[in-house]
Formats: C-alpha cells, structure tokens, sequence
C-alpha cells in the first residue's frame, strides 16, 4: 500500500484541482477553496507518511500493524473528504458537472482499489463511501438525468466493490505467497547455511579422518618394516638372512644393471669352526659368530652383510672391481684372522673367501652365489690363505666335474672301466710278488685318472657298484695269472664300500666266482678312514681277515688317525706313502725310518710307493723295506700287458743269473 501512495496521492491532488478549479461557482468558491486545501493537507500529510515509510521504515523491522492504522485512516479520512465535496456540492452541481464530477470520484475509486488492494475492507469501504452516498443522493433525487447517474454510479459503486475485493483477495494472497516465499527462501538460505556447516564439519572430520588415517597409514608401514626387519635378520648374528639377502642383491643387480656398474659377491667360510663347535660347545660356537658378524659389520653396512647359514657369511660390495674386491676380501681376511675371544677363550680362526663378480661372470644373482661359492670351495681344497677369484676355467672345471659325475653313471654298462696292474717287488728276492689293481675310466676318448673320478663315485654312492666290479675283474684276473700263480692282487677298498653291509657279501662273491686263494688277495685300505664309524670298519676288517684275506694300510703318514689303530688291527702290510719316498732328503727318511719301526713293533711288512729311481730303490733296500713299488720297475698296465712284462723280466733275470 505505501510503496503506490505518493503517485495516488499525486493522482488525488489533481483531481480534486480538477473539480474545485474546472467549475467555478461563485457562491462556492470559498467554500470548495477550504475543501481543497484541506484534501490537498491530507494528501501531503500521507505523501509525508509515504517518504517516511519509503526512505526510513521500509527494509527495517517496523511496526507494521502502526502503519497499516495510519494509513487506513489516511484513507478513510480522503475518502470522507470526497464525499463531503460531492454530497455538500451536490445541490450545486448542473447536470454536466455532475456527471464529470461523478466520472471523476470514480476515477479516483478505480485508482484507489489498486492502492488500497492491500487491504480488503478498506478498499471496499474506500469505494463506497466514495461512490454510494453521492449516488443514492441523485437517485432520490427526482431529476431523469441524475437518477440515471446515479444508479450507473451505485452500479459502479457495486461493480467497483466486487472489483476491489477480488483485487484484494488477489494482492493478498500474492503477498502472502511473496512472503512465504520470501520465508521460505529464508529457511533454504538458513538450511543451505545449515548444510554448509554441515558440509565445512564433514570436511574437518575428513580432514582429520585423512590425517589420522595417513598417520595410521605410516604406522601400519611402520610396523610393517619392523616386523620384516625382524623376519629378515638372522636372529644370532643381526645380519641379513638369506632370503632378505638375496632381495637386497636383486635390488643392487638392478640399479647396477640400470647405471652399467658391477658387483663383488664374497662368500665368506669359517676354517675349523666344527672343531671349536664340537670341543668348545655350542654356546662358545655362537659367540664366535656373533663376533665374526661383527666383524664383517664394520666392513659393510647391514645391508650387504649376510649369514648364509652354520659359518658360512656373504658380503654385497656394490660399484666394485675385481682389484677391490680381493684388496677388500683380503682385509677381512686378516680382520678375521685376528685373535678373538668367545666366552674367556682365546681362539684364533680363519676364513676361505671366494669372489664372483657380476655381472663378468654371471648376471643370474642365485648363480653369482653359487659361483663364490665354488670358487671358496675350491680355495678350500688349496688350503691357501688368500682370497679366490672366480674364473671361467674353474667354471669349465666344474662343469667338466658334472659331466664326469652324470658319466660315471654307466660307465660299468658302456664297458669303460678296465684295470691296470702294477708290480710290487720283492727287495731281497727282486720278484714280484704282488699286483696293486688300479681302476682307469675310459670317458669320450680319453682317460680319467683315478684320482678325480673316485672321489666322486664316493660322494654320489655309486663306488659300491665299481668297487664290487673292480673286485670281482682283480679276483678273475688274478686267478688266471699263469705267469705268476703264486703273486698276490692288492684291491684299493674305499671307506664306503667298508661300511657297506652288503661288502662281505660282495667279497665272498668274488672270491667264490674267481676261485682265487684267499691268501692271494690283499684288500688296501687308507689310514684316515678309520676317522669315521670306527666299530663298524673294524666289524668288517674282522670278517675281511677271518677268510684270510690280507689287509694293507696305504698312504701310510698322510692320514689323521692315530698310530694305535696299528696296535688294534693287525695289518699285513703298511704302506709308505709317495711322498715321504720323494722328500727323503726333507726329513722323509726319519718318517720313513719311524714308520717302520712300528710296522716292525706289530708284525707288518713295508712297502715303499712312488720308486722312480734305482738310488730311492737301493736306500730303502739298505733301511730295511720289504716290498718296492714304483714307475722304477713298471708304471700300471692292463692286464695282457702284465703278461709281456712279467714273461720279458723273467727272461732277463734268467739272462742276468746265467752270466
Ligand atoms: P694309490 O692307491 O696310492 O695308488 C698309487 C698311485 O701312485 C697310482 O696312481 C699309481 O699310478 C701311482 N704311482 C705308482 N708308482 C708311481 C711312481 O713311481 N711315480 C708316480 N708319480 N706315481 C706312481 P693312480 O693309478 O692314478 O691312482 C691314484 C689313486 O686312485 C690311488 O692311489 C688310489 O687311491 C685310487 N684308486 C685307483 N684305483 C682304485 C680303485 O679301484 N678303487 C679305489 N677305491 N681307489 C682306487
Ligand atoms: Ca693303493
Ligand atoms: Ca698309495
């Protein structure tokens, strides 16, 4: 209603001009004057209201119900000053200025009911009391032509009415709706509100729910890396176990791999560790690791020092040549080589170390191990106290080794095998008195010697089956000698086959097939077999000697064992290692001298191996030895040519007696 009032009210003030100033009467003149002032008062008192509402109240939380009365009563006060002009005036008004008065009051009524729409009764009340008293006035006024106006004007009055209400019902209800929507918009601005903070508390509790999970995060990994930490380490020594061991070489191998540098893998094996282990005890054993552990620990950081298992460490050495490598293998060497003390013993300890290194020799990281590997074990074998470096032709060997091993397999089957004898003379007598069987390996076209290959029918278990073949061809071979019916065949007896349940067996097979004496076949055995299960090679030696077959000790002096085994098994023979016979000058001939002195104590003959000379022949005729063997007299030949040989030297000898 205020925000139409000033042009309303506008609207008014030329209307009421028009009817006071249009028509001018002189006997009301005056009297109209004061009317116009006094409407045109009201109409400035509401403009003022008007301007007070539009530049104070409005946009502010004002006493609505305040302002609705002032303005009701504005225009109930504008509308009676309406009908105090027509109906006042009315007696005054000719025919023309009724009608233009009558158009003009409804003019104003039709203005009004928008104006006023905002309040029903007062719109209609404004209507009426504008219209219906001037009206019915001039229906009852007796004259034709105002009767018609006015009801044309109550009909109005009516129509307006009607209008006005409707008009009314229609800006209230839009109010009512703007306001409801205005409120509406509010309670969504405060609910949009409201899910913001919503929102804002959702995304702090996200942030905090992030953070705390990211913390959670890094302390599940954490964990995590301690638990692998834990899993990784060897629990006795606190270095890497194999298995972190060989991630960390994967992890190496490759970054070297991507920046084209190489790698020194050192395997790392204690010397003489069993023997603390067995005469000290386990405990002293483990902190004997403990302190090589950390000992290789101060060489390398965690990461590239490893235990490999029982004595056995592993050291990664990243961006290292070979020189490196041995110059860094060869400190810890003498690092470990330094007197150590475990649990208030003193001990002293070395270490065998082999070197591979990637990727010259290999770019397979299990491999590179196992090529370290065999290069310490082979060092081992040297008993060297220097590092090894892996080469290709220790590779070439050890693949050469592997075939020999898968060969060896049929070599009975495929005929390989044959024997070579060689002759042991008699000193005094110069004849031979016996035959020493010795096993050669025909394998693709050439001859492997006895020494290489034995050891590995001993490590794979098959020496049981050649030496049962070797003993049974010895005994046939013997028992057809023509050209020597009385000479003995000595049989090399490994210490597998001795502990063999099934050698006995064996032997009385041979025996039985051959037909060959007893008496004419010596069994040789090495002096360091009786390091092992000593009661069982001794249960076997009792059989061995109760069908009378005799027992030789070979290698005599070379072996670790201790002389009593002479004094509980009486051998028939002893025999002095090759080696004492080439060092006489060295010392060899007091060992020798001493040997025989024993043999002489329990009743055993002597034999001389390894005679090349007729000087070594004559000097250990002259000390007293029984027997000579040596390439002096014959080197090992197959049996056909045994014959030739024994035939020509039995010509020459009867040559050598007849002059
Ligand atoms: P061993 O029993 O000490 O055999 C003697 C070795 O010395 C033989 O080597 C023989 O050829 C060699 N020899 C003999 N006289 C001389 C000499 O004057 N100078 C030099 N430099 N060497 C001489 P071989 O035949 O190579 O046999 C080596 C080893 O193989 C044997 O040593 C023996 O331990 C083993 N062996 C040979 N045949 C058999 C077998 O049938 N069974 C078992 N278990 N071992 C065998
Ligand atoms: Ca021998
Ligand atoms: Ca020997």
């Amino acid at each position: 209603m205020y925000s139409n009032v000033i042009p309303g009210m506008v609207g008014s003030i030329v209307a009421a001009a028009f009817v006071v100033f249009l028509f001018k009467t002189a006997s009301t003149h005056s009297l109209k004057l004061i009317w116009f002032v006094a409407i045109s008062a009201v109409m400035l008192i509401r403009i003022g209201d008007g301007l007070v509402w539009y530049l104070k109240l409005r946009h502010t939380e004002f006493d609505g119900q305040a302002a609705t009365n002032r303005f009701v009563l504005g225009a109930v006060v504008t509308a009676l000053l309406w009908s105090t002009y027509s109906v006042g005036f009315f007696d005054t008004m000719d025919e023309a200025q009724f009608a233009i008065t009558l158009a003009v009051l409804c003019s104003v009524a039709g203005g009004s009911s928008t104006i006023l729409a905002g309040h029903k009764q007062v719109s209609v009340l404004f209507v009426i009391l504008l219209l219906a008293p001037v009206s019915l006035m001039a229906v009852f006024s007796g004259q034709n032509y105002h009767i018609y106006l006015g009801i044309l004007g109550l009909l109005f009055c009516v129509a307006m009415s009607i209008s006005a209400l409707r008009t009314s019902s229609l800006v209230l209800e839009t109010i009512k709706l703007r306001h409801e929507n205005s409120q509406l918009v509010e309670t969504m601005n405060l609910e949009i509100d409201q899910v913001d903070e919503v929102h804002q508390k959702l995304s702090n509790a996200y942030d905090k729910l992030n953070d705390a999970n990211s913390s959670l995060e890094k302390e599940v990994e954490r964990r995590t890396e301690e638990i692998q930490e834990l899993s990784s380490l060897d629990p006795l020594t606190q270095l890497y176990n194999r298995s972190a061991f060989i991630k960390q070489l994967l992890k190496t191998v490759k970054k070297s791999t991507d920046r084209g540098h190489s790698i020194a893998l050192l395997f790392i094996d204690l010397n003489g560790f069993k023997k603390i282990n067995d005469s000290l005890g386990h405990k002293v054993g483990d902190a004997v690791l403990v302190e090589i552990a950390n000992r290789l620990g101060a060489f390398a950081n965690d990461y590239q020092a490893a235990r490999w298992g029982g004595d056995e460490f592993l050291m990664l050495i990243p961006y290292a040549d070979k020189t490196t490598a041995l110059s860094v293998a060869t400190a810890l060497q003498t690092r470990i080589a330094q007197p150590l003390d475990a649990m208030s013993n003193q001990l002293n300890l070395t270490a065998t170390i082999g070197i591979a290194m990637f990727p010259e020799h290999t770019s397979n990281e299990t491999e590179l191990i196992q090529l370290a590997d065999f290069a310490m074990f082979e060092q081992k074998k040297l008993r060297v106290n220097e590092p090894r470096m892996f080469t290709h032709d220790l590779f070439q060997n050890l693949k050469y080794v592997e075939e020999l091993r898968s060969g060896l397999q049929d070599a009975i089957a495929k005929k390989q095998l044959y024997l070579c004898y060689q002759p042991i003379v008699c000193c005094k007598t110069h004849q031979p008195r016996l035959f020493e069987a010795l096993l050669r390996w025909n394998f693709n076209d050439g001859l492997v010697r006895p020494d290489i290959f034995i050891p590995l029918a001993e490590q794979s278990g098959l020496i049981r089956e050649i030496g049962a073949w070797v003993l049974n061809r010895a005994c046939i071979d013997a028992s057809q000698w023509q050209h020597s019916p009385d000479a003995s065949v000595t049989v090399n007896v490994s210490i597998i086959q001795l502990q063999d349940d099934d050698f006995i067996n064996v032997l009385d097979k041979a025996l039985q097939t051959s037909q060959l004496d007893p008496t004419r076949l010596h069994l040789e055995i090495t002096e360091s077999m009786f390091a092992d299960d000593k009661d069982k090679v001794r249960e076997t030696l009792d059989a061995i000697k109760s069908r009378d077959v005799q027992v030789s000790i070979d290698d005599f002096g070379t072996g670790y064992s201790s002389l009593s085994q002479l004094q509980t098994l009486s051998f028939d023979i002893v025999k002095i290692d090759r080696s004492f016979v080439q060092n006489m000058q060295q010392g060899g001939e007091a060992i020798i001298r001493a040997t025989m002195f024993i043999a002489n104590e329990f009743g055993s003959q002597t034999v001389a191996e390894g005679i090349e000379t007729e000087d070594e022949a004559q000097k250990l005729s002259d000390m007293g030895v029984d027997f000579l063997q040596g390439f002096l007299f014959a080197k090992p030949m197959p049996n056909d040519e045994l014959r030739v040989w024994v035939e020509h030297r039995n010509v020459t000898i009867q040559a050598n007696s007849t002059d």
